[in-house]
């Protein structure tokens, strides 16, 4: 009798414990997100998001509220004002949304990502910083003072999205505009109606707002040569011609020794922080003194925490940024 208790109990454990030890070796890892009280957040929170990790060249899944937290904590600066960090939250989803709904409508189409609806590569989609690449890069002090934060803003925020004519926007952001953010007709071509140029004075007071690069001769002209294979004449007193700027300050066209060149062509041969600059050529080389930081189009993110510490609500600063937009419940 003893012994058929014994196994009962057995049994009992077994049958208690391998389906906790199932779910914690096997199915826990995506149920780190939290929940609300609100069903169809949570089931935004849960939804699955495929990424394309560039270092390991595979697709890992994760829920969209830990994607989003590791967006935001790439993108934005940890100790921004909870609002700024909200508006990062609802513009990355944003993001996020219009590249799944492309790979899910194109099957077939190849944008690099084997299939996935997002990469890492913040030049093609978004920065993604896990907790832990997070705790590293930050040092624990910083972490656990403000990854809080990111986690809150996303917990508050994430299921809302920008939408223009009940369509979810092209969500582009930047680190500090020039005072004026630039529309996308002047950096891309392309007229967007919400992606048009701003004021965000603020973004002057940035630490980092103006930066200097310099070039002597031989480096100015090399590049040039390596970029386009083209030759300066000899006289550097002749190689700056007319420089033309946008409505935003951002150089539109920039005459070197002749040949006409887009500023953000400029910007990206010449490593610029962004392609609202002057540029003088001296007796000693080539100077570039810089404004801002980024392409300039969409939200500044400076200016966005700015507005956050005077005050203003996330959906303040969205519609501040992406003109004539909406901020929506998103529906899946
Ligand atoms: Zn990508």
């Amino acid at each position: 009798m003893r012994r058929y208790r014994y196994l009962a109990f057995i049994l009992f454990v077994l049958m208690i414990a391998v389906p906790y030890i199932t779910v914690f070796i096997f199915g826990g890892g995506r149920k780190t997100a939290p929940h609300t009280d609100d069903p169809v957040r949570n089931e935004i929170f849960d939804m699955e998001i495929s990424l394309y990790r560039t270092k390991t060249k595979k697709v890992e899944t994760m829920s969209c509220y830990d994607y989003i937290c590791a967006v935001v904590a790439g993108e934005m600066q940890a100790n921004y004002d909870e609002e700024a960090l909200k508006a990062q939250t609802v513009a990355a989803f944003t993001y996020m949304v219009n590249k799944m709904n492309y790979v899910k409508q194109n099957p077939d189409s190849d944008i690099g990502h084997n299939g996935a609806y997002v990469c890492d590569d913040y030049t093609h989609c978004k920065a993604y910083l896990e907790k832990q690449d997070a705790l590293k890069k930050w040092g624990d002090e910083w972490y656990e003072k403000y990854y809080p934060n990111i986690e809150n803003a996303v917990k508050e925020s994430l299921g809302k999205i920008i939408t223009y004519d009940g369509s979810p926007i092209n969500a582009v952001f930047h680190a500090v505009s020039n005072g004026k953010t630039c529309s996308a007709y002047e950096v891309w071509g392309t007229d967007v109606p919400y992606l048009q140029s701003v004021d965000c004075e603020a973004d002057k007071t940035a630490n980092d707002y103006e930066s200097k690069v310099s070039f002597t001769h031989e480096q100015f002209s090399d590049i040039l040569y390596e970029e386009l294979g083209v030759v300066l004449p000899n006289d550097y007193k002749t190689w700056l011609g007319e420089i033309k700027t946008c409505d935003s300050g951002m150089v539109s066209e920039i005459v070197i020794a002749d040949t006409a060149y887009a500023g953000t062509h400029i910007r990206k041969m010449f490593s610029l922080r962004s392609a609202s600059f002057d540029m003088e050529v001296t007796e000693t080389g080539v100077n570039f003194t810089v404004r801002g930081y980024g392409h300039g189009v969409g939200m500044s993110q400076y200016g966005a925490n700015e507005m956050a510490k005077k005050g203003s609500t996330y959906e303040e600063i969205l519609k501040h940024f992406y003109k004539d937009t909406k901020i929506e419940d998103y529906k899946i």
